[in-house]
């Protein structure tokens, strides 16, 4: 019997034994190509030598140094490597083990630059409905999951949200997509004057929203709008990148393609690339300024920020993503995986959109392609989907959501950025395999 606390404790998962290239391989020995990089983690695929390498190295030179006492060479490092290509204005790196973590001390970053900086009335945040932001409570409580939120709603943070920005379901007939993101950013200006601009610490997105809506990025325009009601009203903008962040959409920050200059920025997953836990919260330098200035402490800090193994783990996998060309082969890649997906299931009876950027690509199901009407939540398709897609030997990441009451189902597809063309081709037949197998 296992001793593990699983995630499901009526379904325990199957033993994962090893990794290599794009593929996973159990204790039975059975193969599946990893289309969803975990939970777009893994973005170099399972065994990429350097990366192991620069691990092995690190741990053996020093594996811990706790940063009350030290820096270290690898979290310069890094840190000097993430600013260098990092949006405008970002200059400081702040790091943590996970994504959640990143979005906790996001929020609190913001908030105590609010108090350094003699405005102790902001203290809540907007957020968007049909998000997720991470399992920790203040990062529970800026995403926008009804269901995840609601066994602990009594300790939650003050957040409240607006509608996401997603054409397929909100833009209306004959409304240009410009319009669309205009109306939709508008929302975050009616909120604010609803609860108080000046009670407002931050406004929290994901660039491209990943698990709950599968893929999704902005209408044009949406950001920019998003950045100058921010401006407007003196409040923080927030983005969270950790899924769709280093070189996931194509661009190594998904923002860089909104042309917009976020105030704080997060990232995880695809920073270790699953070699090591780690996550960091960038932010402008005017907050760390203000800290810096103000009480020289950032009331934060966990016991393995800034752990130089995996410190050292991302940096090689930041070099490989930058200087080794990896973010612009995912977004020559994630091209050809989008025409694949549109000549497989372009006309699919019950694949209603197909969306997303780089090697970031969703799928929405539906029940009825015309009416966009969803499949019976108690149908569990998206379930359904994934157990079909292992047997096959897929890994993907299909979800079911909320949206103002509606439930869609989605497919959402994060595979490393080293496929080939024949590993494409296996992809997108596989998924089709699990597709007959369950709509
Ligand atoms: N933010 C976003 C956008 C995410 O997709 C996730 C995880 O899926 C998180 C935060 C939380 O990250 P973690 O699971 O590493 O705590």
């Amino acid at each position: 019997m296992s001793h593990v606390f699983p995630r499901h404790s009526r379904t325990p998962p199957r033993t994962a034994l090893r990794g290599e290239g794009a593929y996973l391989y159990d204790a039975e020995g059975r193969a599946y190509l990893d289309g969803s990089g975990g939970a777009a983690v893994s973005c170099l695929g399972h065994s990429d030598a350097d990366v192991i390498k620069a691990v092995q190295d690190q741990a053996a030179r020093m594996a811990y140094a706790h940063t009350s006492f030290f820096t270290s060479e690898p979290a310069e490092e890094l840190a000097d490597l993430l600013i260098a290509n990092a949006p405008e204005g970002i200059e400081r790196v702040y790091y943590v083990s996970g994504g959640s973590e990143a979005v906790e001390a996001a929020l609190k970053l913001a908030r105590q630059y609010m108090l350094e900086t003699g405005q102790p009335e902001r203290s809540r945040f907007i957020a968007r409905r049909q998000s997720y932001h991470g399992n920790t409570l203040a990062a529970l409580a800026t995403g926008g999951n009804a269901w995840r939120k609601e066994p602990f709603a009594p300790l939650m943070i003050d957040t409240s949200h607006i509608a996401p920005c997603y054409a397929y379901r909100e833009q209306q007939d004959g409304e240009s997509a410009e319009n669309y993101g205009r109306r939709a950013a508008d929302e975050l200006e009616a909120e604010l004057q609803r609860v108080g601009p000046e009670t407002v610490i931050g406004f929290v997105a994901e660039p491209v929203v990943g698990a709950t809506l599968g893929a999704v990025p902005p209408a044009p325009g949406y950001f920019k709008r998003i950045r100058e009601i921010c401006d407007r009203h003196g409040v923080l903008l927030i983005l969270d990148e950790v899924m769709c962040g280093m070189g996931r959409t194509g661009t190594l920050f998904a923002c860089e393609r909104e042309g917009v200059r976020p105030d704080i920025v997060t990232i995880a997953k695809g920073l270790g690339a699953g070699y090591q836990p780690i996550g960091a919260t960038l932010c402008s330098g005017a907050i760390y300024d203000a800290i810096r200035d103000g009480s020289g402490f950032f009331q934060h800090g966990h016991t393995y920020i800034g752990h130089p193994v995996a410190c050292a783990a991302a940096l090689a996998v930041l070099r490989k993503l930058t200087e080794g060309g990896l973010t612009r082969r995912s977004a020559e890649l994630g091209e050809a995986l989008d025409a694949k997906l549109r000549a497989a299931f372009g006309q699919h009876p019950h694949i209603g959109d197909i969306r997303g950027r780089g090697m970031f690509r969703g799928l929405e199901i539906v029940e009825d392609r015309e009416t966009k009407e969803p499949f019976d939540p108690a149908r569990g398709v998206n379930k359904a989907v994934k157990k079909a897609a292992m047997e096959a030997g897929l890994l993907c990441y299909p979800m079911g959501g909320t949206i103002d009451g509606k439930r869609g189902d989605h497919v959402l597809l994060a595979p490393p950025f080293i496929l080939d063309d024949a590993q494409l081709d296996e992809l997108v037949e596989k998924l089709g395999t699990a597709f007959r197998a369950v709509l």
